[in-house]
């Protein structure tokens, strides 16, 4: 795996205070510190810096869904911004105005907005997750950010999170008291993929593992199938991949699974196509979706998602599998039932909360 921990660390002097700054200084004894007034967007990239800013936005907003698709109600809980593991399909290199690894230093207003966001819809049960814009553990080993979020989760009634990653940093969840109520969830692709196009982050096998040891300590798991990739062997491919998942963890710990076929913005492939020149994942024919997104054509689409449907049903017949932003149409192919039947994608993830986790909507 490429992440390294970060060697310079830029801290706005306004969160210089803030615990996750001082958990930093601890853990990177070596790294190099320096406090401004405010830091700037910049285009040039550094691998190794670390940006600490004061961020004043709102922390917990919906998930960007389009009304086009079925969307599954999720919330984001934002904390930083950008990622190291350099994904060649990352979607963050068209998103974000900022190429450098950004935390928001201000993390007593975090835990305040999102305690009092809670609060204020308490008959909401919010499903959170911390890996939209970055990846949920990157950073982890360093700010053991996650030794203060788990347990604030663990104490709502109304909320559970999830925690995306495609690396192994897990060691920090060990011993939290969890109550039952974060999921730990892997993005996992082909080997294939996994080599070629996710070099930067854990082996299938280092996640595998993560994954088996957060089962242990008694966390619920998530798995993210998802940019699926059509390429010669993916079949074979990601049926290893789910034979491997299911020797390794229980599956009754498994609270989801979702697909998502590969799409991308259209400004997104010249990007590609500079960085990763002998990257195939743009050979092939695209379409451009209702949300302007590039994607496979249907029949690929549907063949990627109803095999994998087929497959993890064999197994657990009952594991809710949901796609991401698809189409009625594409639904009622891939599962023979649409999201509507089952009350939509949210009520069908807000179920699997209830069966798998235990957890009844407040
Ligand atoms: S792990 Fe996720 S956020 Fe990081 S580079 Fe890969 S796709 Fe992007």
């Amino acid at each position: 795996m490429r992440c390294t921990p970060p060697r310079k660390i830029i801290v706005e002097a306004s969160v210089a205070q803030d615990p996750s700054v001082a958990a930093l200084r601890a853990n990177l004894p070596s790294a190099e510190f320096e406090v401004v007034d405010e830091v700037h967007d910049t285009l040039s990239h550094d691998a190794g810096l670390l940006e600490v800013v004061r961020f004043r936005g709102r922390f917990l907003r919906p998930c960007p869904g389009t009304r086009r698709y079925h969307c599954c109600g999720y919330r984001i809980l934002h904390f930083g911004t950008g990622c190291s593991l350099g994904c060649t399909y990352c979607i963050l290199q068209a998103y974000l105005n900022n190429p450098n690894l950004r935390l928001f230093g201000n993390t007593d207003d975090l835990f305040r907005d999102l305690q009092q966001d809670l609060l204020a819809s308490p008959h909401t049960l919010f499903r959170i997750g911390t890996g939209e814009f970055t990846d949920s553990l990157l950073l982890d080993p360093w700010t053991g950010f996650s030794r203060r979020l788990v347990p604030f989760f663990a104490r709502q009634t109304n909320a559970i999170l999830e925690l995306k990653t495609k690396t192994d940093f897990v060691k920090n969840l060990e011993d939290l008291h969890h109550r039952g109520r974060t999921i730990v969830a892997w993005s996992l692709n082909g080997a294939s993929v996994v080599r070629g196009e996710e070099y930067g982050a854990a082996t299938l096998q280092r996640r595998l593992e993560a994954a088996r040891s957060c089962a242990q300590w008694g966390y619920h798991l998530a798995f993210h199938f998802d940019p699926m990739l059509d390429y010669p062997g993916w079949r074979e491919e990601y049926g290893e991949v789910l034979n491997r998942l299911f020797d390794t963890v229980p599956s009754e710990r498994i609270v989801w699974i979702s697909l998502g076929a590969f799409r991308f913005m259209p400004q997104l492939k010249a990007t590609i196509q500079e960085r990763y020149p002998r990257s195939p994942i743009l050979c092939g024919e695209f379409i451009k979706g209702l949300d302007g997104k590039m994607r496979y054509f249907r029949d690929i689409r549907v063949e990627l998602y109803r095999y994998m449907v087929e497959r993890i049903r064999n197994v657990d017949p009952t594991l809710c599998v949901y796609l991401c932003m698809e189409a009625t149409d594409i639904w009622q192919e891939a599962f023979g039932f649409s999201p509507e039947r089952k009350g939509g994608v949210p009520a069908m993830l807000d179920r699997a909360v209830r069966e798998r986790m235990g957890i009844e909507k407040p």
